[in-house]
């Protein structure tokens, strides 16, 4: 074993050199087209958009790192899943028990689009870690409770295996390691290899499945720290076999807190983990890949992979970094620079028409005398809202101006399918001088999948006429940009209910102070019921505040860029004075 001591000084090398080179594979349709999905399981369907864009934003790789998969080839998938489960795909009921969903919410080719996507970023990412000898990402992967036969756990089909057998199909005879890092027991990749020669499982998770037959398996207890996990990964590794190719699963959800994960790791401890990783299998092909992650930092634990790999520093994400609002905010100043090119044809367009007398001069119209009606589609097409709602099987687009019953300007996006058009998002809004200066005041704001329907999983709530396109972030990012698109102090609105309140308490304020005390009064006497519970309560007139019957008060709330903010003991001091009671029936009326 001669080769040894230069095997060893070429691994320090490398970890001294960053790896700039790293491949990421990525693609937008990663994001599952399922719109009531990540309210259920805390899974953010964005995450391997957020992870690429905070990538790319904060200049750790250029695009240059990225790679586009290519949806794996059924041929492929045959060599792992049997034939009547791979059939049974393509109902929509298969999906939806894998996925935890309605049927109705299951666009079948587009969940099979991502999912074949995913698999085939995990053998191109494998079949370059074998040509460069090193690590690869894959950012979206590790579906590892598929088994040969049945999907489980939102995950259909299984990319590792599917990888393994193609790789030996062709030829491919190497010790093959999967290290599965996710909270998670690999019980379908463990099914799927079973009679693979050559192929180690190893596995540290925080809840067993059952013994699983071929995997070195631990299961740590729940709320495992750090300190301990570090250790027995040690372990693992030193009964890890020298690999020619490595899977790791560097899982989101052993977070602390996590919904779905029984683990207690911090984000710095995951970073341990991952660089403990990187070094034992430093110079060894390897392909990374996410696992599950149901936390509101589970994509910071995948970026803070890409870190490790890359520059194998235990820096932290940047706490407060929101790649969407980064994002969007340098899309919003292209563009500014694209009408020029874009849009402005739709203005030259109109001054055509009224050139040849078919629009009379003046009723050019204009949302906020600034969006043009094509302005505001090419917004939605740059900003990828119509891409999803194209997933969610709407097409044909249309924007219109419409009028409003209440003052303001009214914009609509409708959609066609299945032979009929919707109306998709709804808008009214106005420029309006309030005391916080001149905001853009939201007067109406639906956002409709009227092919959805509701269900226990999503009940209707108060004010829905149809189930929720899920895009409320991208539709309040769109809004605070033509805030400071229009130079306005911020964003106003009355929330007609509860949960609207609730869903943007995060940003927005409600403006008078003592509203705002009574608004946390009711947040903190009702946290222990689901917020359907309280929102129907309210509309339902079955909430007391300090022993009289509560109707819900809808006041303006506000986003002010620069928010001199309200006086905290004017809050403190309502929020002190009232009590809230949630009643199954309604509290009687004062005598
Ligand atoms: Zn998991």
């Amino acid at each position: 074993m001669t080769a040894a001591p230069t095997h060893v000084a070429q691994s320090w090398r490398h970890w001294r050199v960053w790896d700039r080179h790293l491949p990421i594979w990525y693609d937008p349709e990663y994001r599952l087209p399922l719109t009531a999905f990540g309210k259920r399981t805390g899974l953010e369907p964005r995450r391997a958009d957020l992870v690429a864009w905070y990538l790319l934003e904060w200049r750790w790789i250029t695009p240059a790192n990225l790679r586009t998969p290519a949806r794996i080839r059924y041929e492929d998938v045959a060599r792992v899943h049997t034939a009547d489960y791979v059939e049974s795909l393509t109902r929509p009921a298969t999906l939806a028990r894998v996925f935890g969903v309605d049927a109705w919410d299951v666009p079948v080719d587009e969940v099979m689009r991502t999912m074949r996507l995913g698999c085939g970023g995990t053998l191109a990412a494998a079949h370059e870690a074998l040509a460069r000898h090193g690590a690869t990402v894959n950012l979206l992967g590790g579906f590892h409770h598929a088994g040969p036969g049945h999907g489980a756990g939102l995950c259909a089909l299984n990319d590792i295996a599917i990888a393994v057998r193609a790789l030996r199909h062709d030829g491919f005879e190497g010790q093959v390691v999967v290290l599965d890092l996710d909270a998670h027991p690999p019980d379908g990749t463990a099914a799927c290899l079973r009679d693979e020669p050559g192929t180690w499982i190893g596995s540290l998770s925080g809840v067993s499945s059952g013994q699983i037959p071929g995997a070195d398996e631990t299961v740590l207890p729940p709320g495992c720290s750090d300190e301990p996990y570090l250790v027995a990964l040690e372990a693992l590794l030193g009964r890890m076999p020298a690999p020619a190719l490595a899977f790791v699963i560097a899982g989101g959800d052993v977070l602390a807190d996590d919904h779905l994960g029984h683990l207690g790791l911090t984000l710095d401890g995951v970073r341990r983990r991952d660089l403990r990783a990187a070094r034992a299998l430093l110079t060894v092909p390897s392909v990374w890949l996410p696992g599950g992650g149901y936390h509101g930092q589970a994509w910071q634990v995948l970026a803070g992979t890409v870190l490790a790999l890359m520059r194998h520093t235990r820096r932290p994400i940047n706490p407060g970094a929101d790649p969407m609002n980064t994002r969007f905010a340098r899309l919003a100043r292209r563009l500014g620079q694209d009408r020029r090119v874009a849009p402005s044809a739709d203005l030259d367009f109109e001054d055509v028409e009224i050139e040849l007398g078919m629009r009379a001069r003046g009723v050019r119209r204009l949302l906020l005398d600034t969006y043009t009606v094509d302005s505001l589609e090419y917004g939605l097409f740059r900003f990828g809202v119509l891409s999803f709602l194209e997933r969610r099987g709407y097409g044909q687009f249309r924007v219109a101006f419409g009028t409003a019953t209440s003052g303001g300007e009214r914009v609509s996006l409708y959609g066609h399918a299945d032979n009929a058009e919707h109306l998709l998002i709804d808008l009214v809004v106005e420029r309006r001088t309030m005391e916080a200066g001149e905001l853009l005041y939201v007067h109406w704001l639906a956002m409709r999948d009227p092919r959805a329907r509701f269900s226990e999983r999503r009940p209707q709530l108060p004010g829905q006429d149809a189930p929720g396109l899920g895009l409320a972030r991208e539709v309040t990012e769109l809004l605070q940009l033509t805030v400071q698109r229009l130079g306005l102090a911020g964003l106003g609105f009355a929330p007609a209910w509860y949960h609207t309140a609730y869903m943007v308490r995060g940003r927005f304020r409600f403006l008078d102070p003592a509203r705002q005390g009574r608004f946390e009064a009711l947040m903190r006497d009702t946290a222990h019921l689901p917020l359907t519970v309280v929102t129907q309560a309210l509309a339902g007139g079955a909430v007391g505040m300090n022993g009289q019957p509560y109707t819900w008060e809808a006041s303006d709330m506000v986003f002010l860029i620069d928010d001199p903010g309200v006086d905290p003991e004017q809050v403190a001091a309502e929020r002190e004075r009232v009590g809230f009671v949630v009643g199954d029936r309604p509290p009687s009326p004062p005598a």
